[in-house]
């Protein structure tokens, strides 16, 4: 808006052939501060901020604005739309409609809401690209992770291969004319752990947006949704939680606008058994949860699909993955591995190169 009133001031330069040298370098000079003048003299923008638990997790929205209540509305309905989203999704609710499906979409084609199938069709998609690294259907190995972690023992074979038989994603079935979902097989278990949060980063910041804040970042856990830079920055600040940081290697931060960025490899989410540690990413093709202390770094155009790559970037072996990063459009991925008493660190092509000189 500023800017658009500032420009219409230009046509004023078509009398400058008619004034001395001089005076043509003032009135440039004058056409060159009215901007910064009319800006300075504008709505004042503020940073405001908001946090709410959700989907197991505290979700933070940042945004700039010349408005409280506006800011605060849209921050609101923001939040709601987390809730939603918490109702469609969630393993922890009976009554979701992520539970219904599992429950009934065996029987038969199960009308699914839109929220539901967008979420399903970008799994589907990460799942193909990184041939079954990414899995929703991850679901009973998920179970027995929790079992474990409950009672500190691991599943037993005939358990463990139960589940796996369960576990394909070529198993659902997505009708885009019906907007139904199958599941081929009883007992399947759906798990949207790895995109869900992404995912409600994206519908929040185009939520912020569709009310007229650009200048917006959603930061649901560990999953990061920004829009157009704040005002004067180049991008927003985002600190990587990566396990190789402490003294002497503070977090390497990136600059970001208009992308998303996921960091998978939480190091709190793990079960020990036999003083070895499973984190809560699983590798479909062991059952198991994988070990060693890592993270995998993402970004993308959206949320959604950084969150689902951090995670399946995290099960493929290291070459695959960055392959996989550098073959898309948008993405870029840095991975931290533990290596002996020490940390390797690899990145795509494309990932800010800030970030992997900062030793
Ligand atoms: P975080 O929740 O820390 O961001 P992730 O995005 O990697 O971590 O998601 C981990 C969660 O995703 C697990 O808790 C589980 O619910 C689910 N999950 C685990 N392994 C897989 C997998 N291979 N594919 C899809 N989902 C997975
Ligand atoms: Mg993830």
């Amino acid at each position: 808006m500023l800017f658009s009133r500032s420009n219409q001031a230009i046509p004023v330069t078509t009398h400058s052939s008619r004034h001395t040298p001089l005076l043509n370098l003032a009135i440039g000079l004058i056409l060159i501060l009215l901007p910064c003048d009319l800006f300075a003299r504008g709505p004042q923008l503020k940073r405001y901020e908001y946090s709410l638990p959700r989907m197991g997790t505290i979700f933070r929205i940042e945004l700039y604005s010349a408005d409280d209540r506006a800011a605060a509305k849209a921050a609101e309905a923001a939040f709601a739309r987390a809730e939603e989203l918490e109702q469609i999704m969630s393993d922890y609710r009976e009554d979701s409609e992520l539970m219904r499906l599992a429950r009934e979409g065996a029987s038969a084609p199960f009308p699914v809401s839109d929220d539901l199938y967008d979420v399903l069709a970008k799994s589907i998609r990460i799942s193909e690209l990184s041939r079954g690294a990414f899995d929703v259907t991850v679901g009973p190995l998920v179970e027995l992770w929790r079992k474990a972690r409950r009672t500190g023992r691991f599943p037993d074979a005939s358990e463990l291969a139960q589940a796996k038989a369960l576990v394909d994603y070529r198993n659902i079935e997505l009708d885009s004319e019906r907007r139904t979902v199958f599941l081929k097989r009883a007992g399947m278990k759906l798990d949207l752990g790895a995109i869900g949060k992404g995912y409600a980063a994206d519908q929040m910041l185009a939520l912020l947006q569709s009310h007229g804040f650009r200048q917006a970042m959603v930061v649901a856990g560990g999953e990061v949704a920004a829009g157009a830079p704040p005002p004067g920055e180049a991008g927003w600040r985002v600190a990587l939680d990566t396990p190789d940081t402490g003294a002497g290697n503070p977090p390497c931060t990136l600059l970001l606008h208009d992308a998303a960025v996921s960091t998978s490899g939480d190091s709190k989410q793990y079960v020990e058994v036999n003083g070895k540690r499973y984190s809560h990413v699983i590798d479909p093709s062991t059952g198991l949860g994988l070990e060693g202390a890592a993270s995998t770094t993402v970004i993308a155009r959206d949320a959604a699909t950084s969150d689902a790559l951090g995670t399946a970037l995290s099960v493929m072996p290291v070459g695959d993955g960055i392959r996989l990063a550098e073959s898309l459009p948008g993405v870029a991925a840095y991975m931290v591995r533990q290596a002996g008493n020490g940390w390797k660190r690899y990145a795509s092509r494309g990932f800010p190169t800030s970030c992997i000189g900062r030793e």
